[in-house]
């Protein structure tokens, strides 16, 4: 009798090409993956029950050698796909020199990094962290010694106004203003100092806004609400109010950013800037972990030596695969391919609505699906797409995020819609 960690390890052994054949022998290999998966990780996910060995532009291969449509990108980390070349060949060369120096130290990356975001991004300062919740958390805390130091607010007393239906990332301060119960239960004491509004509502804002307010923390599209994108001239509004109030707006472009809706930052479609933003996510290119804050000197000027850091934060190898990330972008190729390719899913999925999809939302390519209640739930849509060779999530029970890579083909992307339609169209 063999048991799962010895079947395991003949996968492992005979490669991940699942080269068999035989059905059965293939089931039991992904199963295997998961179970392991199951048996010795905490439960905090609840993946797709598909294990993936490989990963090239928009697919993936899994250990069965089955080929799949990536229609989900990461949450947008993988917006220029699996592996792209140049990132790969950055990393490389990176590898060979150093890759860790800690920000005791000065490295040949560091600044060439923070010089090119900032000119992509038009800013004029920048803060590299690692994930995109201590990017957040990062905003918050400059955001806040701004206020004491440079509003006047008394100190301890500063205020963020955020958006209900957020998403900002898990850590204890961040979920303390999350209006999803499953991201707070139990898991408080919770961190004071945030007013909750509606997201989209310029009046309820108006009016939650003080003169202790530091900072308004927006998401310009929400995505892990389901791709909500605020009325027109939100935004605008949003800036208004702040610069009425001598209030910080804190742009999270960490899924938005990045040429996902076809503009570098997502604000960009209702022309405004914001005075801060934070990255992630595609700014690791998919390879590493990188975040930024990015803005305005005078606030991310604030922070002295020792107040904030991050033993990884600005790595050389974080640096190099972030500065040819900045130069995929600046091509303008990627953003122009996701306002052609977006305006083609849009199209397309418009056309599902009545017929198996009550609302359809979205910028560039990346849309939120809601399925109708008479049909399958989010989760039983994405296994059914699965198994048509298409990679996406549910979010919020029905509705589906979709958000290939942006490398994506005009093939590959009416591959994946003709699969979806046969899953949810009726
Ligand atoms: C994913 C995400 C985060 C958190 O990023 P992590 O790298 O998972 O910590 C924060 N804000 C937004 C808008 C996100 O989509």
């Amino acid at each position: 009798m063999t048991t799962f960690a010895d079947r395991t390890h003949a996968v492992d052994s005979s490669g991940s090409s699942g080269s068999s054949g035989s059905s059965s022998a293939a089931d039991a290999s992904t199963a295997d993956y998961i179970a392991l998966d199951e048996r010795w990780s905490t439960h905090n996910y609840h993946p797709l029950p598909v294990v993936i060995a490989s990963g090239e532009g928009a697919t993936v291969t899994d250990v069965e050698g089955r080929r799949y449509l990536d229609f989900l990108s990461g949450y947008s980390a993988l917006n220029f796909g699996h592996r792209h070349p140049a990132l790969v060949a950055a990393a490389k060369e990176q590898l060979d020199r150093v890759t860790l120096t800690s920000r005791a130290f000065h490295h040949d990356q560091f600044g060439l990094f923070c010089r090119e975001l900032a000119d992509l991004t038009g800013t004029e300062m920048v803060l590299p962290m690692n994930s995109g919740a201590e990017a957040v958390e990062s905003a918050i805390k400059v955001a806040r010694k701004w206020a004491h130091r440079v509003k006047g607010v008394p100190d301890g007393e500063a205020r963020i106004v955020v958006a209900a239906s957020n998403f900002h990332g898990r850590t204890t301060t961040i979920v303390s203003f999350s209006t999803d119960e499953s991201a707070r239960a139990d898991f408080g004491p919770f961190t004071p100092g945030f007013d909750v509004v509606p997201y989209g509502d310029a009046e309820a804002l108006a009016a939650a806004i003080t003169d202790r307010t530091a900072a308004v923390l927006v998401e310009p599209v929400q995505g892990e609400a389901g791709v909500v994108v605020p009325p027109a001239g939100y935004l605008a509004e949003v800036r208004r109010l702040c610069d009425e109030a001598g209030a910080l707006l804190i742009a999270d472009e960490i899924q938005s950013g990045l040429c996902r809706t076809g503009t570098v930052f997502a604000l960009e479609h209702e022309g405004v800037r914001a005075d801060l933003y934070t990255l992630g996510k595609a700014l690791g290119g998919g390879i590493v972990p990188v975040s930024a804050v990015v803005g305005r000197r005078d606030v991310l000027g604030v922070l002295q030596p020792g107040e904030h850091g991050s033993t990884f934060g600005g790595n050389p190898l974080a640096c190099a695969v972030g500065r040819a990330v900045v130069r995929l972008v600046a091509t303008g190729e990627f953003a122009e391919r996701a306002t052609t390719l977006g305006a083609r899913l849009h199209d397309r999925l418009a056309g599902l609505v009545g017929h198996g999809v009550t609302e359809v939302r979205g910028r560039g390519l990346w849309a939120g699906v809601d399925i109708a209640p008479d049909g399958p739930s989010g989760r039983e849509a994405s296994e059914a797409l699965r198994d048509r060779g298409v990679l996406c999530k549910e979010t919020h029970g029905s509705t589906l995020r979709i958000a290939p890579p942006l490398v994506i083909t005009e093939d590959e992307l009416d591959t994946g819609l003709d699969a979806l339609e046969a899953v949810v169209r009726r």
